[in-house]
């Protein structure tokens, strides 16, 4: 069966899409995906050994070897453009996520939708879309065997009716705190806007690691450590005041 965070991923899938799963792993994605009718056709991309021969047994064992291609490669070089309608980037650092898409950029075009599952750096990742012409469209956050997930879905701007403007304009939520562009980065546009309990945990969580930074950064007395100090209490200030 699917975990949580997959299948949150796969129902974002709109049916019928050819899709590129990169860094796919043991192809369970695009296996399920093809299942579903999701996807009439997929590619599991894995730069790594281990996981690209689990991938090509799942396919095998599953018996898709003729709608699912297991091909082995950094990133987006797997691809050919206008392969790929869908492309889902799933268990990876945000930064390595924005990376993969910035040096494929030209395999992008044609793809009308990126799902994306950032474990980290999720705002490095809003911002890598955010700058290049790609609009969140939907975002989720979940928890699942106690870790927090967000999933990030965006469109190119030229084929939604939404604009970048619209989704990351500055606004005051209902608590009546003001969230700028670098908070609405930093929290998510959407997942702001309808805080679900999991946000809440999330946050709660960072705010933990940002005093545990605190307590280290208080036993240097160095200028720097000082200034990086004020700003983490500022932002656990800020942070308090959206939960
Ligand atoms: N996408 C699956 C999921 O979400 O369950 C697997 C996630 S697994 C933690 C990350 C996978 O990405 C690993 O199998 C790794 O080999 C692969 N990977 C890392 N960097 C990659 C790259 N530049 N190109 C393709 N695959 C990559």
């Amino acid at each position: 069966k699917l975990s949580k965070r997959l299948s949150q991923i796969l129902e974002q899938i709109p049916r019928g899409s050819r899709l590129a799963d990169i860094g796919s792993d043991h192809a369970l994605l695009p296996v399920a995906a093809v299942e579903s009718g999701a996807a009439i056709k997929a590619i599991a991309g894995e730069v790594n050994p281990g996981p690209y021969d689990a991938a090509v047994k799942q396919v095998m064992e599953s018996g898709m070897t003729e709608v699912i291609s297991v091909r082995r490669g950094d990133g987006l070089d797997v691809l050919s453009a206008g392969e790929a309608d869908v492309i889902t980037i799933a268990g990876m650092g945000g930064s390595l996520i924005a990376a993969i898409l910035d040096r494929g950029e030209d395999k992008l075009a044609g793809v009308n939708r990126l799902i994306l599952q950032p474990n980290v750096g999720e705002d490095i990742l809003r911002k890598w879309l955010y700058s290049h012409a790609w609009v969140l469209i939907e975002e989720f956050i979940l928890e699942e065997d106690g870790k927090i997930y967000e999933v990030l879905v965006a469109e190119p701007a030229e084929l939604t009716n939404l604009t970048n403007e619209q989704v990351y304009s500055e606004r005051t939520i209902a608590i009546g705190v003001e969230l700028n562009l670098d908070w609405l980065l930093r929290m998510g546009p959407w997942l702001t806007k309808t805080p679900n309990p999991v946000f809440h945990d999330k946050w709660k969580a960072e705010i933990e690691k940002m005093n545990y930074i605190l307590q280290s950064l208080s036993r240097s007395d160095q200028d720097s450590a000082v200034g990086k100090a004020n700003e983490i209490r500022s932002d656990i200030e800020f942070i308090q005041e959206v939960l």
